[in-house]
């Protein structure tokens, strides 16, 4: 143990490159893109203890714009490998658990620095390719996002050991940030790479050892999480990459003794799932389970009266459609006053049609494909329920064309009734559905979108009247964990805004706040005395 109190060094957001034109670094991202895409298919093994693992069930991987071509081969494991996981997790707990926090930071600052520098072109384009992000939703999420969860997650841990109790003359008190007594088990969405390497990191920082299987769609690029915590120094079994079918993976952890917390984001049906799976299993276990999920949503724009159109417009294009509307916060449910209705359609509709769809190699394509066949059928099967119903009509888009690429044009809906099934289910593709209500009721606008979904992740208030702004505040206190007030809702900051919903939408334990790496301590209290008594008789005793 270190003779001081060392500190990290202060984090600061990782800056967004902006890939203009002519930029170095629109150059050399577009390059790797190309040299992954055309290299040799690559071969992704599961990391158990440190070792490689292949087997004979190899999946292809493809990306979501070319379904026919083949970048790598994920090889799948069985029962057998989620075992060998929890046991090398669990033999390297001892040590990894020991180890300073600080030389455990260390690794974690290290591969922040990677990621800022030499890995920064690796980690975007497989998240290109692998998830279907163009160059600036890669460069948000793969490179700044994760660097940002590496960098102010090590600052927050140490602001929590630094957290100590008070002591009473002649005692001192202690408290002791202990990992927890088993391992994690990190089930992470396709959706967000810097969401799948913080799910496991973040549980390891904290001193914890984990088994971590990520998505079938974001195999890619956590094989490059792997490679890079490899080089950044983890030592072996601390993290472990299993890629097994969801239900084989948990048939095996939820029933272990050891499983000592479950660090999960994606939808709410799984997780729901999983939550009662542990509680069935709640009495084999040695602790009680940490659990942490963040999930669905049904995020919103609501407009006041008197909010500025065009600012209302560009919420909707960039809070519905990038990132082809797969991001937990987009805004999917619009909620317009009619006295703007004329122009916002007008201007929303003019802009949707100057959205260019199409591969993330071409850096003008503002959409790209959804991320597989499954999605693509669910999302035409709204926009097919959209176009037949009575209730509803496509204003803008609606084209769906998976014969390269699983292509969903950007589409707008606007429904007759406020409970129309595409203003109230998540739906997870490039379709944002519209309610146009009366201007002069805005509290019955308040309740609707209070009440509409069972989800409370973001949503987003535009008004320029500020006793607007203020009943929006209180009256949807508990429609959206992240609420946004003139701005779209997505986007959210590490260190900045701390993103996570409560209701249907997850525990909303905050990832890149202090508050999550709270779930992965279980503190020991020390009280030493330093004179103990060395008679028994109180003074009350004494006659
Ligand atoms: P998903 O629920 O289909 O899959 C998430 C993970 O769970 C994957 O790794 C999957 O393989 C695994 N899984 C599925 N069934 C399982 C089972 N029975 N046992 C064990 N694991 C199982 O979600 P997705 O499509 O990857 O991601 C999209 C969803 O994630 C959306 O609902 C989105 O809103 C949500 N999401 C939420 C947040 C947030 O912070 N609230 C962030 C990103 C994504």
């Amino acid at each position: 143990m270190p003779n001081a109190f060392f500190q990290v060094p202060y984090p600061e957001n990782e800056p967004v490159l902006s890939y203009g034109p002519g930029s170095p670094e629109r150059e050399a991202q577009l390059a790797e893109y190309e040299r992954m895409l055309n290299q040799e298919p690559v071969s992704v093994p599961m990391v158990i203890g440190g070792r490689n693992v292949t087997t004979d069930d190899h999946r292809p991987l493809t990306p979501p714009h070319d379904h026919q071509r083949v970048i790598g081969h994920a090889h799948f494991g069985t029962a057998d490998h989620v075992r060998a996981a929890i046991d090398a997790a669990l033999e390297a707990r001892t040590g990894w658990a020991a180890l300073s926090w600080e030389q455990r930071a260390s690794i974690f600052l290290r591969a922040a620095e990677m990621l800022a520098g030499p890995w920064r072109t690796r980690i975007n384009a497989a998240t290109m390719l692998g998830q279907g992000k163009n160059l600036h939703q890669a460069e948000i999420d793969a490179a700044c996002e994760f660097i940002d969860f590496l960098r102010f997650n090590c600052h927050f841990a140490q602001e929590i050991y630094a957290q100590q109790p008070e002591s009473a003359p002649g005692i001192w008190n202690r408290l002791e940030y202990r990992a927890l007594e088993g391992f994690v088990f990190a089930i992470t969405p396709f959706n967000f790479t810097a969401i799948a390497g913080n799910l496991p990191i973040s549980a390891a920082l904290m001193g914890n050892v984990v088994v971590w299987k990520p998505s079938d769609e974001q195999i890619y690029s956590a094989h490059v999480i792997m490679e890079l915590l490899h080089e950044a120094g983890l030592p072996e079994g601390v993290i472990n990459l299993v890629t097994v079918d969801g239900p084989v993976a948990g048939d095996v952890v939820f029933n272990h003794p050891d499983f000592s917390g479950l660090h999960f984001t994606g939808s709410t049906g799984v997780f729901r799932h999983l939550w009662k799976t542990i509680g069935e299993n709640i009495a084999n276990y040695k602790t009680y389970p940490r659990i942490v999920g963040e999930t669905g949503g049904k995020d919103f724009i609501l407009a006041h009266r008197s909010a500025n159109a065009d600012e209302v417009v560009t919420g909707i294009v960039r809070g519905a459609f990038e990132f082809q509307g797969q991001k937990c916060s987009a805004a999917s449910r619009v909620y317009l006053p009619d006295n703007l209705w004329p122009e916002i359609q007008e201007k929303l509709v003019a802009e949707v049609g100057t959205l260019k769809v199409g591969t993330p190699g071409d850096p003008t394509n503002f959409v790209g494909a959804v991320i597989s066949r499954r999605s693509f059928d669910k999302i035409q099967g709204y926009i097919d329920f959209a176009r037949n119903s009575d209730d509803a009509e496509i204003l803008c888009g609606g084209g769906c064309d998976d014969s390269v690429g699983y292509f969903v044009e950007p589409t707008v809906v606007l429904a007759k009734t406020p409970h129309f099934k595409t203003m109230e289910e998540e739906i997870f593709g490039p379709v944002v559905t519209l309610y146009v209500y009366p201007a002069d009721d805005f509290d019955a606008a308040l309740e609707m979108v209070d009440s509409t979904s069972e989800y409370a992740l973001t949503g987003a208030v535009f008004a320029r009247e500020r006793y607007a702004i203020d009943d929006a505040m209180r009256a949807l206190e508990n429609a959206a964990g992240n609420f946004y007030i003139n701005d779209k809702p997505t986007g959210a900051v590490v260190g900045q805004q701390p993103f996570g919903g409560a209701r249907g939408s997850g525990t909303n334990d905050k990832a890149g706040s202090y508050l999550n790496l709270l779930r992965w301590v279980s503190p020991r209290t020390i009280k030493e005395t330093l004179t103990p008594p060395r008679n028994y008789r109180y003074p009350f005793h004494q006659n």
